[in-house]
């Protein structure tokens, strides 16, 4: 039996990057204070204000998850509904938290190509809505970067928000990918956020190189009041917060958090590439750190059984290839030269 190789499973399959693990040797030197009043945390919600250039209310929680539900029970009553995409995470991978935090809220999916909310379908859902029968609308959910790679533009975020601020609702932005997007678009963070209508956002280090630890932005301060309890009341109060804190800063410092974005997009980039000559099909635009393929079942049995583990995305055939900072020229040779041997097999056998 091979080893199973983890390289392109998931972005969060990756250690944690050299930065964040020195800092967080140098953050167990001696005591602090303790569920986030000491200067490591301090330090880093400044840092963040500063990086988005407003005076924002940030948080720390433990994982993306927890972001996602506590912001949006923030926004929303047991009444209220959050329109996100067929693909979100919010909707698919995390087992009802939304709906279990808000007590009652309901996840309205709806189409739109290569990942991305469809404001066309946003309304026609919106339509379906029966006033007092149904849940009230009340968040739009978008994720940046989306489940499926593609990265949404300022003006694309822009029109989402504009959409739903004539509605009186509000714009919440999941990004586990925060980074990867950024890197892509080579844009200040603001401009992608309040400056086009973002309210809240769950800002992910984890898939960037920590080892946990999500950020849960509030850009519009009116809508974090006592935040800090609903966290707390969930079991995210980390009690030893530095230990997220530190990592954190060192992956603000210096732009870490962009040099790993851009070397896991990077990768993608020549990933795909690399697949192309071996006659693959890529079925969404490669803007991140993710490769999509559609793959016959044997096909990607015969890669799996040479140790690759890798998930399928959407049925019955697309497949998805993740590259984090950590990718190498070695992994993406070895995967290369199994994808080509499996290919000629699979086309030998039929
Ligand atoms: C990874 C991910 C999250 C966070 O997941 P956790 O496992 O809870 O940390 C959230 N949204 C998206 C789109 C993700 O890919």
């Amino acid at each position: 039996m091979t080893a199973r190789r983890q390289e392109f499973a998931s972005d969060n399959t990756a250690g944690l990057c050299l930065e964040a693990a020195a800092a967080l040797a140098e953050a167990n030197a001696g005591a602090a204070a303790s569920y986030g009043d000491d200067d490591r945390t301090r330090r880093l919600c400044d840092r963040v204000r500063e990086l988005f250039e407003i005076d924002c209310d940030v948080f720390l929680v433990f994982n993306g998850t927890a972001a996602n539900a506590l912001a949006l029970a923030q926004l929303c009553q047991p009444f209220h509904s959050v329109i996100c995409h067929e693909y979100a995470h919010i909707d698919n991978d995390e087992c009802g938290a939304c709906e279990f935090y808000t007590g009652g809220s309901k996840l309205i999916p709806t189409g739109g190509a290569k990942g991305k909310i469809d404001l066309r379908e946003v309304e026609a859902a919106l339509a379906r809505q029966h006033e007092l029968h149904s849940h009230k609308p009340r968040v739009i959910s978008l994720t940046q970067v989306t489940e499926a790679g593609t990265v949404y533009a300022a003006d694309e975020i822009r029109e989402i928000s504009v959409f739903a601020k004539k509605r009186g609702m509000f714009l919440h932005m999941d990004g586990a990918r925060f980074a990867n997007a950024i890197a892509k678009l080579r844009c200040a963070p603001k401009e992608i956020t309040w400056r086009a209508g973002v309210e809240v956002l769950c800002f992910g280090g984890t898939k960037n190189g920590l080892a946990a630890g999500e950020l849960v932005v509030f850009f519009n301060k009116e809508c974090s009041a006592d935040f800090d309890y609903r966290a707390k009341q969930g079991g995210h109060l980390v009690s030893k917060m530095r230990f997220l804190a530190a990592p954190w800063l060192a992956l603000l410092d210096n732009d870490v958090w962009l040099k790993n974005a851009r070397q896991a997009n990077e990768a993608a980039f020549k990933l795909a590439s690399g697949l192309r000559s071996c006659d693959a099909e890529i079925v969404f635009p490669v803007e991140s750190n993710a490769v999509f393929l559609r793959l016959d079942l044997t096909f990607a049995q015969k890669l799996r059984e040479r140790g690759w583990d890798f998930y399928k995305f959407i049925e019955p055939n697309i497949y998805r290839l993740m590259c984090a900072w950590s990718t190498s020229e070695a992994d993406m040779s070895a995967l290369l030269s199994d994808f080509g041997e499996a290919r000629s097999c699979a086309s030998a056998a039929r």
